[in-house]
């Protein structure tokens, strides 16, 4: 085995590790920076934006690892996003937009990585 290998299990095993950290811990870490006050509950609520992977279910395949989410189902989509950017914009949306974008950012992270 070369070190390219190497590379790629190491990628093939730590993505999933680092995909789900930067679902769950990464946003704890935001809540914590941001709404310190409230922390917890805002890291709740950018856990639940994860909802947005309900989208998958309107795939086909639902699950599909080898293929990227962003750009493919509708709420990864660049109109999405724009919205979820507008969305920044209005206090009481803030916490859900910066929710939905670091998941964009998140899965966008994972298809860099699926190309390694
Ligand atoms: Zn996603």
């Amino acid at each position: 085995m070369n070190s390219g290998n190497y590379l790629e299990v190491f990628v093939l095993y730590s993505r999933p590790i680092l995909h789900y950290s930067l679902h769950f811990l990464a946003p704890g870490l935001i809540a914590y920076i941001f709404w310190k006050s409230k922390w917890k509950q805002a890291w709740l609520i950018i856990i639940a934006t994860m909802l947005v992977d309900l989208d998958h279910l309107l795939a086909q395949p639902i699950f599909d690892a080898e293929r990227c989410s962003i750009g493919f189902h509708f709420l990864h989509s660049f109109p999405a996003m724009a919205v979820y950017a507008i969305m920044l914009f209005f206090p009481k949306l803030r916490i859900i937009a910066v929710g939905l974008l670091f998941h964009m950012l998140t899965d966008q992270i994972d298809c860099w990585l699926m190309n390694i």
